[in-house]
C-alpha cells in the first residue's frame, strides 16, 4: 500500500481544525447532556467523511483515505484534544468491516466507509472480558440459519449501531481460534434488547448491555468463515486499535499541558503568578516530558507497524511496541490530568470544564483496547520464555 502523498503537518493542521470547528462547540452541552443527537452526530460523520478524516484508514481502493500508521497517528494526536465520547466522529470505523465479503459489501462494509450506518462489537460479556476464551454467547445452527442467545456487556454504541458484530461460540470443543464466529447482526433484529449501562465519562459515545434472545441470522450474515470469528475480529485490528489509543491518550496529554499553561500563567495567588511558584513549574515540567516522551513512544510504534509491510519490523516486536506505547501513554496522560486538576484547585472539579470532563475521560484508557494488566502480560510472557523442562 502507498501512502498518500499528504504531510503529517498538513494532516495535523486539517484535523485540528475539525476538532476546532465542528466538535469542540458541541463538547460542553454533550457532556453535561452525556448523550448526543443522534442525527447531529451521523451529520459530524459525513461532514468528516468529506474533508478526508472519516475512514482516513481505509485503503484507498475501498474509498477511504490510504493512511499509514504514522499519518494515522497524526490525526489521533488531535482526536485527543476533542471529547472521547465523540472522538470517534474523526477516526472511522473499525478495521475488521473490510473482513466482509464481497456479497455483504454493499449493505455493510461501504455504508460504514461512508459514515452512513454505525457498527458496534460486542465481544465482553460479563463472564470475560480480558478472557476473552470465558465468552459463553451461543450460536445453535439449524441450516444456512443461526440462532443466536447470551448477554454482551460495554458495547460501545450499540443503542444507535445500525450492525452489531456478535462474537459467539459456535464449535465449543475448540480452541479459541476455532471456537467462535462472528455475526453481523441487525441493529434491530428480533430477540435483540438493548440497554445503556450509565458511566463516568466518554459522554456522547454510550456502553450498552446487549441481550440476545434467539436472534435469528442466515449464513449471509457471518464476517469472514464459520468457526473464525477470531480471525476476522483481531486479525486487521488489533495494533491498529491500541496504537490510535495510545496516540489519542498522546495528545490528550498535550492539551491537558496547555490548558495547565493557560491556567497557570493568569492565576494568582501570594502575589505570584502559579507558573512562578516552584511546585507548579515542577508539574508543568512533569507533563511536558510526558507529553514528549510519550510521542516518541507514539511515533516509534507507528514507525515499526509501517515497518512490518516493508520488513523493518517483525509482527512480533510491534505487537509488543504497540501494547507499550499503550500502557505508557494511558498511565502518562492520567498523572498529567491529576497534575492539571491540582493546579486548577476547584475550578478543576466544576461540572462543565474541560478539566473535569478530562479527569473522568482519561480514566477509561486503562481499561478497554487491552488493560494495562493485559498488555504488561502479554509482553513479560514475550520477553521471559518458559521455564527450562524438569
Ligand atoms: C468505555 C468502554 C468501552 C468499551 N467498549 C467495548 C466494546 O465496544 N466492545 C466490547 O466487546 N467490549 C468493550 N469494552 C469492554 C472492555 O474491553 C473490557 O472492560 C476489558 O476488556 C476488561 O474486561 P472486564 O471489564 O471484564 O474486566 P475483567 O476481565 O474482569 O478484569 C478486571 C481487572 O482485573 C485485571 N485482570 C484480569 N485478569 C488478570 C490477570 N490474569 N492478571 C492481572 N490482572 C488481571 C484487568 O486488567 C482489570 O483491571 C469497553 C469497556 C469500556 C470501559
Amino acid at each position: 500500500m502507498t501512502a498518500p502523498d499528504i504531510t503529517f503537518e498538513e494532516i495535523s493542521a486539517l484535523a485540528r481544525q475539525f476538532v476546532e470547528r465542528e466538535i469542540r462547540p458541541l463538547e460542553r452541552d454533550v457532556d453535561l447532556n452525556r448523550d448526543i443527537d443522534l442525527r447531529v452526530y451521523k451529520e459530524q460523520l459525513r461532514k468528516s467523511r468529506s474533508v478526508g478524516l472519516y475512514a482516513h484508514a481505509i485503503p484507498a481502493e475501498h474509498g477511504g483515505g490510504g493512511f499509514n500508521a504514522v499519518q494515522q497517528v497524526a490525526v489521533a494526536l488531535e482526536a485527543g484534544r476533542a471529547s472521547m465520547g465523540l472522538a470517534q466522529i474523526l477516526l472511522g470505523p473499525p478495521a475488521f468491516i473490510l473482513n466482509a465479503g464481497p456479497e455483504q459489501w454493499d449493505w455493510f462494509t461501504q455504508p460504514c466507509i461512508d459514515g452512513e450506518q454505525i457498527v458496534a462489537i460486542a465481544l465482553t460479556e460479563a463472564s470475560g472480558g480480558s478472557d476473552l476464551s470465558a465468552l459463553r454467547t451461543m450460536a445453535k445452527r439449524d441450516g444456512d440459519q443461526f440462532a443466536i442467545t447470551g448477554e454482551k456487556a460495554f458495547t460501545s454504541h450499540a443503542e444507535v449501531a445500525d450492525y452489531i458484530v456478535v462474537l459467539a461460540v459456535t464449535d465449543p470443543d475448540a480452541p479459541s481460534a476455532g471456537r467462535f464466529t462472528a455475526f453481523i447482526v441487525p441493529g434491530d433484529a428480533p430477540g435483540l434488547s438493548i440497554q445503556v449501562m450509565p458511566k463516568m465519562g466518554w459522554h456522547g459515545g454510550s456502553i450498552c448491555q446487549v441481550s440476545l434472545d434467539r436472534v435469528t441470522v442466515d449464513e449471509q450474515h457471518v464476517l469472514g468463515e464459520v468457526n473464525k470469528g477470531w480471525q476476522a475480529l483481531f486479525g486487521s485490528w488489533i495494533n491498529a486499535g491500541r496504537l490510535g489509543v495510545a496516540a489519542i491518550c498522546t495528545g490528550s496529554t498535550g492539551y491537558a499541558l496547555e490548558l495547565a499553561l493557560e491556567y497557570s500563567r493568569e492565576r494568582v495567588t501570594f502575589g505570584q503568578r502559579l507558573a512562578d511558584h516552584q511546585v507548579i513549574q515542577f508539574w508543568l515540567a512533569d507533563m511536558q516530558i510526558a507529553f514528549d516522551s510519550a510521542l516518541a513512544v507514539v511515533m516509534r510504534a507507528a514507525d515499526m507497524l509501517d515497518g512490518v509491510s516493508d520488513g523493518r519490523c517483525d509482527e512480533k516486536t510491534v505487537r509488543n511496541l504497540v501494547a507499550g506505547a499503550k500502557v505508557f501513554t494511558s498511565e502518562t496522560l492520567g498523572r498529567s490530568v491529576d497534575h492539571l486538576l491540582q493546579i486548577h484547585g476547584g475550578a478543576g472539579v466544576l461540572t462543565g470544564t474541560p478539566v473535569e470532563r478530562l479527569y473522568r475521560d482519561c480514566r477509561i484508557f486503562r481499561i478497554g483496547e487491552g488493560s494495562s494488566e493485559m498488555l504488561r502480560q502479554q509482553i513479560a510472557r514475550s520477553i521471559v520464555g518458559r521455564a527450562p523442562a524438569g
